[in-house]
């Protein structure tokens, strides 16, 4: 019978959740749903070290925002409760003590000092990488070397010790990555990983691999980051005997910097002002204040839609999709092999994508907030018709009220080159012959307005393009931006008017002076 599909998101609350980390729970969540499995996600603090109090709340808003359900997780609950590793602290020793049992894993009593000791050792007799294994274990504080009674007498006397595991020195590893393929690695390059630290917690691989076992994980789908790991815990569910509940394995690509040479990093975002946090989040604890995506302006579907691009293709030339078309184009083989370059300029792409698609009473609101924060006031009726001018010409809507602008304020000064490359003696007429006949048009609707200016222009024999680029500079002040005629209709008869006959005199005077 085919396993179900079972997959965990498993961060560390250990500071504001990178990017990076949606994207792999995005990549759980879209094979989940795509398989008619389930999601979970449960939290790794085991390292209580490295705990920050804030950052799973913020995990919880962060999928929350691009989309992500859970099926399984602190905040859910569920048949695998609990799903935070520290109140499951009293379920990991007794597996770390069955491996002690038969022989695949040892208590170890040597001090910080003593294990200092030992790397400079190693050092001073060039080896490469120091490090506690096969060979040097027979030199330390174990209970492989102990005798037994002493053993005993220490676990007795309540000294301090880990539990570390015995690999094996000559053996090969192999594994079948979903995503990257055969992996091998020699046992030798492994050390005996400490599974329990001496204050009775798990550490990261014991913890996880119980965990995916006894959550019934069927597929393991993590950052790249952790495929060096795979084959320790490869060994640690046969060493266990699970071997036939061992997860599939994929390793997600790296995201690299912009320009593909290296891991992407938070200073990359600082360095070119992009943000690699979904959320912002000013962290009380430390004073760190991190930039996010939602708080810059971008919309959840556009991040949604970029994230899943950055790593993922679907083999056809299509770029938009929703979350459903996602899930149900998502495939783990379509999962590129090398690394992802965050190109910020395709999520803004992806925005302004989504921003053009939104509601007009989306665009409005926006518009009315920013314009309501500039003490500016403004019909719903008519932000509805500046969103619909302005919405190809923003990436974010935040940028809506500034480009918004010239509707409320008429210009009230004019560049000289702007007035030297679009004024003509014909622009100033057929403005004057606007100015006459515009107060008896019945309408003043942008086809009215339209028609009215294209009769005089052919009266007079203009040419269209020589004249109306100074009128756009009078009404508006800029040599670009939307229809003309519809800014025309907006702006209304009384403003037009005004404009117009402000910006002849304007005009006038500077070729005066
Ligand atoms: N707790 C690990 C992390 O912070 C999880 C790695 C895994 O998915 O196995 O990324």
């Amino acid at each position: 019978m085919e396993r179900e599909v079972r997959v965990r998101f498993a961060p560390s609350p250990t500071g504001a959740l990178h990017i990076g980390g949606v994207r792999t729970a995005l990549y759980n969540y879209l094979f989940a749903r795509k398989m008619g499995g389930k999601m979970l996600l449960r939290i790794e603090d085991t390292d209580q070290t490295r705990f920050v109090g804030f950052a799973e709340n913020y995990i919880q808003e962060a999928l929350a925002w691009i989309g992500i359900e859970l099926d399984e997780s602190p905040w859910t609950e569920g048949p695998n409760a609990p799903y935070r590793q520290s109140e499951r602290k009293p379920m990991y020793m007794q597996y770390a003590q069955k491996l002690v049992d038969e022989g695949k894993a040892y208590y170890a009593f040597d001090t910080s000092e003593e294990l200092e000791a030992m790397r400079k050792r190693l050092e001073a007799a060039k080896v490469v990488s120091p490090a506690y294994n096969s060979i040097t274990r027979v030199q330390m504080k174990n209970s492989l070397i102990l005798p037994e009674d002493e053993v005993k007498a220490k676990l007795a006397a309540g000294e301090p010790y880990v539990i570390r595991l015995k690999v094996p020195r000559k053996e090969e590893i192999r594994l079948n990555d979903l995503i990257r393929g055969w992996v091998m690695v020699h046992s030798s390059t492994i050390d005996d990983k400490v599974l329990m630290k001496s204050d009775g917690m798990p550490t990261y691989h014991l913890a996880n691999v119980v965990d995916d076992y006894l959550m019934n994980i069927s597929h393991v789908i993590r950052g790249e980051e952790w495929l060096p790991s795979a084959p320790l815990h490869v060994l640690l569910y046969r060493y266990l005997g699970w071997e036939d509940k061992m997860p599939h394995f994929a390793h997600l690509p790296l995201l690299l910097k912009p320009d593909g040479n290296g891991k992407l990093s938070k200073r990359d975002g600082d360095m070119h002002g992009f943000p690699v946090f979904p959320l912002a989040w000013d962290n009380p604890e430390t004073g760190e204040t991190v930039r996010g995506f939602r708080e810059d302006g971008y919309l959840p579907e556009a991040m949604l839609n970029f994230l899943a691009m950055l790593g993922w293709n679907p083999g056809t030339n299509q770029e938009m999709f929703t979350m459903d078309e996602l899930i149900k184009e998502f495939s783990l083989e379509k999962i590129n092999k090398s690394g992802a370059k965050f190109d910020i300029n395709k999520a803004k792409w992806f925005n302004q994508q989504y921003l053009k698609q939104k509601p007009d009473a989306f665009l409005a609101a926006s518009l009315l907030k920013g314009l309501k924060e500039k003490g500016i006031e403004c019909s719903e009726d008519k932000a509805v018709k500046i969103g619909n001018l302005l919405k190809e010409r923003v990436l974010f809507d935040k940028e809506l009220a500034h480009e918004a602008m010239f509707f409320f304020e008429a210009p009230k000064t004019f560049a000289a080159e702007l007035i030297k490359s679009k004024w003509s003696a014909e622009s100033a007429t057929l403005m004057q012959e606007l100015l006459a006949k515009m107060p008896n048009l019945p309408n003043f609707t942008a086809a009215d307005v339209k028609h009215l200016a294209h009769e005089i222009i052919e009266e007079k024999g203009y040419k269209l393009g020589k004249v109306m680029p100074a009128v756009r500079m009078i009404l508006t002040g800029a040599t670009s931006g939307p229809d003309l005629m519809e800014i025309i209709e907006v702006l209304g008869k009384e403003a037009v008017l005004a404009r117009l006959a402000f910006g002849l005199n304007e005009v006038e005077k500077t070729a005066l002076a």
